[in-house]
């Protein structure tokens, strides 16, 4: 009956000892193996037969060969060992993360003749409080950050060491001019010169999908994609290409849903990208893409600020010139005792200039606070270019009204009609050799009109026009000598867009200029 009771016990004992997720395994003072279960077959691969009379030290990898004397040395003075966090070495020689508790085992006298052995394979839980620590880290340093090239340095690297990827690289959405290759920007695991002489992703099967952003491309092998190798000049894996075989590529896209580039990963080994690295590079890709979005406004930002301080001392060294000379005048007048009617025409050029740079940066400070008026009412087109030929006060060159039809009248604000007018007047103008000719062209488009201000002047380089219509801008092809604030072209065009018109400029260097307004005839109600 005795020892009825304890069979049932010991085989209820090794009916628990089977089914443990953990390896349990039992050794005797000299390390020997006793036992050996289930579980330990699963973790480290070996059968309980290979196992059994074995020395523990084939689980123990090199570097820690020392732990068996310890914990033995432990178990002699009686104690146990808890939750020991180590390394140990599969039958296949992988590593494994586990965590050991060790008590000894006393025989019937309380002698200790050996070891009982629970490990436990803590790599998932290990995996798991890395990913954490990258991903906490990464969300920390990505949104302190502010700099670009620093936040797409930590995505990838941090993406390159969640994916366990051999490379990663970032490459912005840009391509040359022949539209074939893509920036890179940053990479991790390999060298530059790596990516650089084999690797730039070129507009093929394989990269479109994610520069477009259709999808996320994830390969257990992609060489043997059937979109691989079809492009030339490649056709497949350069000599000296980064060995990739398992590869995923993520797109990322901005706040607007533009895509700004891709994240890239690849691996000489099949299949080591799973859905899980999939998911996290795609949260990684749209928290990098929200850390871009906030690094690029702040570049904004900063340019703007830049813009205004440059823009102070530049608004007020122009309004400084004009004052200056008045002063000048005024003191030659003093000291010469001269009178004053002599300077008048001279004084009253530099007011009129005061006068321009203040309307100027009053027109700006309005545009910019949305709050420029507008009164639109029928106007005669013939009178308001008139008007504005008179206000230019050209003494020195000929303005010439073409194909000005009779009785058109249009639906505008008059006064900022001519302002924009006296714009290109005077700019071509100033921009042109004296007794030359301006020639304003009319040309009637259907229900709307188009007015041309075509000069002989200086021209401006093809690289410039682009940006004439910028505030601040002032094309250096351009006579050095003219004075101006580079405001004009920026008013005028705010102008004619509250008109539903639009503005540009064709131009030719050192042949001239000509400036087009195109606007509805009538208002339509908006
Ligand atoms: P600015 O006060 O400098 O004339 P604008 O905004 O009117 O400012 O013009 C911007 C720049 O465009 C000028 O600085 C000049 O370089 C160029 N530009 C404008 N009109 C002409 C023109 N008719 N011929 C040549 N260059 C011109």
């Amino acid at each position: 009956m005795e020892s009825n009771i304890s069979d049932q016990k010991q085989s209820i004992y090794s009916a628990i000892i089977d089914a443990s997720e953990d390896a349990i395994i039992s050794k005797d003072l000299n390390s020997r193996i006793t036992s050996w279960n289930k579980a330990a077959e699963r973790i480290f691969g070996y059968t309980e037969a290979e196992m059994l009379g074995q020395q523990i030290h084939i689980l123990i990898p090199p570097d820690r060969q020392t732990e068996e004397d310890e914990i033995i040395a432990t178990l002699k003075q009686g104690k146990r060992v808890e939750h020991f966090e180590t390394v140990r070495l599969t039958k296949m020689g992988k590593k494994l993360d586990i965590s050991l508790t060790i008590s000894p085992i006393k025989d019937a006298n309380g002698t200790i003749v050996g070891a009982s052995k629970i490990a436990r394979d803590i790599t998932r839980q290990k995996q798991y409080e890395e990913r954490l620590r990258i991903i906490n880290e990464l969300g920390k340093s990505i949104y302190t950050q502010l700099d670009i090239d620093s936040i797409l340095q930590t995505v990838t690297d941090s993406a390159t060491r969640l994916t366990t990827a051999s490379f990663g690289a970032f490459f912005y959405n840009k391509t040359d001019s022949q539209g074939e290759v893509y920036t890179l920007y940053t990479l991790s695991g390999a060298p530059r010169e790596a990516f650089e002489r084999f690797g730039m992703p070129r507009n093929t099967a394989i990269f479109k999908p994610t520069f477009e952003g259709s999808t996320i491309v994830r390969s257990n092998n992609i060489t043997k994609d059937p979109r691989y190798g079809k492009n030339s000049p490649h056709f497949g894996m350069p000599k000296g290409h980064l060995p990739v075989v398992s590869y995923l590529a993520v797109p990322v896209f901005s706040k607007n849903g533009v895509v700004l580039g891709g994240l890239f990963f690849g691996h000489p080994d099949e299949a080591v990208f799973n859905q899980e690295h999939e998911d996290m590079v795609v949260n990684i890709a749209s928290l990098a893409a929200i850390a871009l979005d906030n690094a690029k406004l702040y570049q904004e930002i900063s340019v703007q600020n830049n813009k205004k301080d440059q823009f102070i001392s530049f608004a007020s060294h122009e309004l400084k010139t004009p004052l200056t000379t008045i002063k000048g005048y005024m003191q030659l007048a003093e000291m010469a005792n001269l009178p004053l009617h002599e300077f008048a025409p001279k004084v009253n050029k530099q007011i009129k200039r005061l006068e321009d740079i203040i309307t100027e940066l009053l027109d700006l400070s309005k545009i910019q606070a949305g709050k420029q008026d507008y009164h639109f009412e029928r106007n005669s087109l013939g009178e308001i270019i008139q008007e504005s030929i008179e206000s230019t006060n050209a003494i020195h060159h000929t303005i010439e009204v073409q194909n000005l039809p009779e009785d058109i009248f249009v639906q505008v604000d008059r006064e900022k009609m001519i302002q924009v007018l006296v714009n290109l007047l005077v700019n071509a103008v100033k921009y042109s050799q004296p007794q030359t000719k301006i020639i304003i062209a009319v040309l009637l488009l259907g229900d709307e009109v188009r007015l041309s201000v075509t000069d002989n002047g200086t021209g401006i380089a093809k690289e410039q026009l682009e940006h004439i219509f910028n505030q601040f801008y002032r094309a250096i092809s351009g006579n050095n000598k003219t004075k101006g604030m580079g405001l004009g072209l920026f008013i005028a065009r705010e102008i004619i867009q509250a008109h539903s018109g639009k503005i540009w400029a064709e131009s030719e260097l050192n042949k001239g200029s000509t400036f087009y307004i195109q606007f509805p005839i009538e208002r339509r109600i908006q």
